[in-house]
């Protein structure tokens, strides 16, 4: 018997990759990182790192069709039909971690909010719909974007969610939102004023937004410079700091009103290079 070949491992070519502008100043950015075919710069203006040239939109919807994209990393046991498998990974070191995420970040949800669940929560960046399946039992009416199609359709198709799959501006989605989050997703959208913008059309006045994200200034991402393990220049392609993230959140709309850095609180447990951060809408 012959074990089933692996498929070879995607390499990037500059034929897959453009140029980028910060997407507050509009001007190219200073080499921080040569990873080619990818770079990683700094706006000499606003201090804002990011990729360029990183992939261009196709190859970037190539890399997250694969369904190998989501395996391996924590949403791996979410894809498990099979009962006995899923029951044999209920103590997965990265589902508890997983679970551990998303009952932290709802219950930092009803602290934000100062009361029990309960309206309509938008997720962009659903992925295979575990925390809009939690956030569901939780008592939130719940929509969700999502870019894979692996990850929309099992979110669908399996766990019965509500999910468009596209990119956020593209959804239809009807605006007045209470809550939107955005886990792990700004780092990876073509141009995160445009999302923020358009973040900010959806959600309600008196709504709040929570998302999660690597950040730049982090001790890991300082001490490791390319050898930080976050760096993925062919998906992350934004970098923020607490101040960049500040400056791109106010220029769309928003006031960033708390940052979670801690890797001992609930919604960012174990992330020593992540963090979480609130925001809400400035009034117009
Ligand atoms: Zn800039």
């Amino acid at each position: 018997m012959s074990a089933p070949v692996p498929p070879p491992p995607v390499t990037w070519t500059p034929e897959d990759t453009e140029a980028v502008d910060c997407c507050l100043c509009g001007i190219p950015g200073r080499l921080v990182h040569d990873l080619a075919p990818f770079g990683v710069v700094r706006c000499p203006s606003c201090g804002l790192v990011f990729v360029s040239p990183r992939l261009r939109p196709e190859a970037l919807q190539r890399l997250y069709d694969d369904v190998g994209y989501f395996e391996g990393g924590v949403y791996g046991s979410g894809v498990e039909d099979d009962a006995s498998s899923s029951a044999d990974r209920r103590f997965d070191p990265a589902m508890l971690l997983q679970r551990t995420w998303t009952a932290g970040r709802l219950a930092l949800l009803d602290r934000v909010r100062g009361r029990a669940a309960g309206g309509r929560l938008l997720e962009v960046g659903a992925g295979y719909g575990l925390f809009l399946d939690a956030a569901r039992r939780a008592g939130w009416t719940t929509s969700g974007v999502e870019l894979s199609r692996t990850g929309a359709k099992h979110a669908t198709d399996v766990l019965g969610l509500d999910v468009f799959c596209g990119q956020l501006a593209d959804a239809p989605l009807e605006p007045g939102f209470d809550v939107l989050c955005a886990w792990d997703t700004v780092e990876h959208v073509p141009d995160p004023l445009d999302f923020w913008r358009t973040a900010r059309s959806l959600v309600a006045d008196d709504g709040v937004v929570l998302f999660s994200t690597p950040y730049v200034s982090s001790l890991p991402a300082r001490l490791l410079g390319t050898r930080w393990w976050t760096l993925k220049p062919a998906e992350h392609i934004w970098h923020f700091t607490p101040r960049t993230h500040a400056m791109v959140l106010a220029r769309a709309g928003f006031a960033l009103t708390q940052v979670v850095r801690s890797p001992l609180a609930p919604s960012n447990a174990g992330r020593l290079d992540s963090l979480v951060g609130v925001a809400r809408p400035i009034p117009r």
